[in-house]
């Protein structure tokens, strides 16, 4: 007997002999220890393969790459060397599910593996004890009345035991019911899976569905500890719990018996990982679904163009909330324009501030949403104009005033700042632009007497420091709540009657296709926070761009009138859902080894590249457009100078098999680090 095993590690699967008395143990999923390199490692069985004589039989999914693998060391296989679980530890299911993702994102299982378990369980760590505690006292839920709009919903989500749904719902149209009468309707051995953009927003999730769910629902994110995740894979494994909350690493969650996906606010750039295995939990979970045989939920109040596409296609069913709870009106929207506005401060508007002080005078909260942390973007020599760049990226830096230095968002590293201008010697320094600590100097000294809580990267560091804003805010400690996009979305603060946007212009201004449609996204959730309870509300966007057209549907709540813009530019330059996109990213030392090499690529692969849309030999499929290689948006990051090569085409084969053409073609060439994306959100 032999078996494949995967490592957490970025490879597929290495094959090892069992000795005889171990094969009774050996099961699909079980860990084991092996021989690996001069140590031992933990690995999973990935697939078992009876040797009888010259033949091997495969009793398992395999892959090529697998088979090749097994072909290549059957003359020396090193023995494994014990079975660590009686139980396979990872279900067949998500071992297929890690296999897709590995493949699909032209990564590997190994690295699909690292990303969908705990590393405790690789390590051998042990992991101790934990208690999660969140709320002290669990209140009961409440028996609602539904709505008709949220019972229509939930009659056609419950009729059926597969497919995918859009429930496009306002703000504050009761989504979240949904999601927990659909997880209730499921037959009693059905587990869910909850999956939703960020921590920030899975605080009142937890409460509601505490309520809802008591001892039976997990939460999981990368704010545990490992003791903690721990635990809590293993309930999930062991069939303990019937609900998993989680952020985009939930989508692995180990049940058994799944029979629901439900992903909060499907359009969230955050289920897209950045770096490493760049796997979106979204398309994830729409593939474990298809998988298994399931149905998914996508939520959202302003969906991704994508998932709004498909359902009016009728790929996808369409569900639509278009009230909020009791009728409540929406927000009214003003756009300021901040070219005309007086101002007292650096960064408010007298209008906003206004209503700010009429707010607290009122006792009603406020939220303010500065979508740039940090005091200052702009440290500048006011005499030769000079700024602070970041040694190792293309970025200017940020000055931070608590920290007194300037740093780099995307490496981390920080300079301090000088009294002379390192260039020119000039004295006179200016800070430009806001970031929301200044903001918050600000605020505080324009309204002394309030209570004021900042809430970005830079106060969450702790543990559950986001739930604890959030309690301050439910319980009303908090007058203004201001920080990043992550005060903007999914909150339920009932007596937040005031929310504010400072600098619009930030996220208009972003170099990529999907910028209108982020914007649009993000506006409309930060005004969705305001008028959720009884007293309506208002909602203020500055910007020095009022005439972006994005404006005339954020004001109107008209998401449809922006759908209909923006599906035309789609389609006039063929972008998602007219076609799927793939980006190659290379990353070399110096400028001048990206020159010379990046010559070499273009020629290789203008050579080969078919006219549209014939079918090439041997070359790039027909169909595909390669746009590049052209400089990354973001020229240097961490010392690594960057280029990128855009694929567009509809089929994504072929979009998969233009990228390995091109991998093939340069893969003589050194120095040059090469990451691969497939469906990027991020093309910077
Ligand atoms: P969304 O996710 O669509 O923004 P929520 O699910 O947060 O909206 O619901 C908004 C508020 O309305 C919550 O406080 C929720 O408890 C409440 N709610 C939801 N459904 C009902 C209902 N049928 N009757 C009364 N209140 C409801
Ligand atoms: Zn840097």
């Amino acid at each position: 007997m032999q078996v494949n095993i995967l490592f957490p590690i970025n490879a597929e699967s290495f094959t090892y002999s069992v000795p005889e008395e171990l094969e009774p143990e050996i099961k699909t999923g079980a860990r084991v220890l092996a021989p690996f390199k001069r140590g031992k490692k933990v690995g999973i069985i990935q697939s078992i393969e009876q040797t009888r004589g010259h033949k091997t039989v495969v009793s398992s999914q395999k892959t090529d790459a697998d088979l090749n693998n097994g072909l290549r060391k059957k003359i020396i296989l090193k023995p494994v060397e014990a079975v660590l679980d009686d139980e396979p530890f990872i279900p067949e299911n998500l071992l297929q599910l890690i296999q897709w993702v590995g493949q699909y994102y032209m990564s590997t299982s190994g690295l699909a593996l690292k990303n969908a378990v705990p590393s405790a369980f690789f390590t051998g760590k042990k992991a101790g004890k934990s208690r999660i505690v969140y709320d002290e006292e669990v209140k009961k839920a409440k028996a609602l009345d539904l709505t008709d709009e949220q019972s229509n919903a939930i009659s056609a989500i419950n009729s059926v035991d597969k497919g995918v749904f859009l429930v496009h719902g306002v703000t504050g149209s009761g989504k979240t019911e949904i999601y927990i009468r659909a997880i209730k309707a499921l037959p009693p051995d059905r587990e869910a899976i909850v999956l939703v953009p960020e921590i920030a927003i899975t605080a009142q999730m937890i409460d509601r569905f505490s309520a809802n769910f008591g001892e039976s629902v997990v939460f999981f994110h990368s704010g545990l500890s490992i003791g903690e995740r721990v635990t809590q894979w293993r309930k999930m494994r062991n069939g303990e719990v019937k609900v998993v909350i989680g952020v985009r690493s939930a989508v692995f969650a180990p049940f058994n018996n799944l029979g629901l996906i439900v992903i909060d606010e499907e359009q969230e750039a955050s289920y897209k990982q950045f770096d490493g295995l760049r796997y979106n939990a979204r398309d994830t979970a729409l593939a474990r679904a298809q998988l298994e045989g399931i149905k998914v939920i996508l939520g959202s109040a302003t969906p991704s163009l994508e998932a709004y596409y498909h359902a009016k296609s009728g790929k996808i069913r369409y569900l639509e909330l278009t009230q909020r709870i009791e009728q409540r009106p929406l927000p009214r929207v003003d756009i300021i324009d901040m070219t005309k506005e007086e101002k007292q401060s650096f960064s408010l508007s007298n209008k906003l501030l206004d209503a700010l002080k009429e707010n607290l005078g009122s006792n009603y909260q406020s939220l303010i949403m500065l979508n740039r942390r940090g005091y200052s973007p702009f440290f500048m020599c006011t005499d030769c104009g000079h700024t602070y760049k970041c040694p190792a990226c293309s970025i200017t830096l940020i000055y931070h005033k608590d920290t007194n230095t300037l740093n780099c968002h995307y490496c981390g590293s920080y300079l301090n700042p000088q009294d002379l201008c390192p260039n020119c010697k000039g004295t006179r320094i200016k800070y430009l632009g806001t970031g929301t600590q200044r903001a918050e100097e600000e605020i505080r000294q324009l309204m002394p007497g309030m209570a004021f809580k900042r809430m970005d990267k830079d106060t969450t560091q702790k543990k559950l420091s986001h739930y604890r804003i959030i309690k301050q805010m439910e319980e009303k400690k908090i007058d203004v709540l201001l920080g990043t996009q992550m005060v903007a979305k999914g909150h339920d603060f009932p007596d937040v009657t005031l929310s504010a946007v400072i600098s619009a212009d930030i996220a208009l201004n972003m170099p990529d296709f999907r910028s209108a449609e982020r914007a649009l996204q993000l506006f409309t959730q930060l005004a969705g926070r305001a008028g959720r309870g009884e007293v309506p509300g208002r909602a203020y966007i500055q910007t020095y761009e009022p005439e972006h057209y994005v404006f005339d549907y954020v004001r109107n709540h008209d998401y449809k009138g922006f759908y209909k813009k923006e599906i035309e530019l789609r389609k006039e330059l063929s972008y998602p859902p007219f076609s799927r996109l793939l980006r190659i990213i290379f990353s070399f030392k110096t400028r001048d080894t990206a020159g010379k090499i990046v010559k070499v690529i273009s020629n290789r692969i203008r050579k080969t590249a078919p006219p549209l849309p014939a079918m090439s030999k041997g070359g790039i499929p027909g169909g595909i457009e390669v746009l590049g290689p052209a400089p990354a948006p973001i020229e240097k990051i961490r010392n690594l100078w960057r280029w990128h090569i855009i694929l567009k085409g509809k089929n994504a084969k072929a979009l998969r098999q233009a990228a390995v053409f091109i991998l093939e073609k340069i893969k003589d060439m050194k120095e040059i680090k090469i990451d691969i994306d497939v469906d990027p959100i991020n093309m910077l």
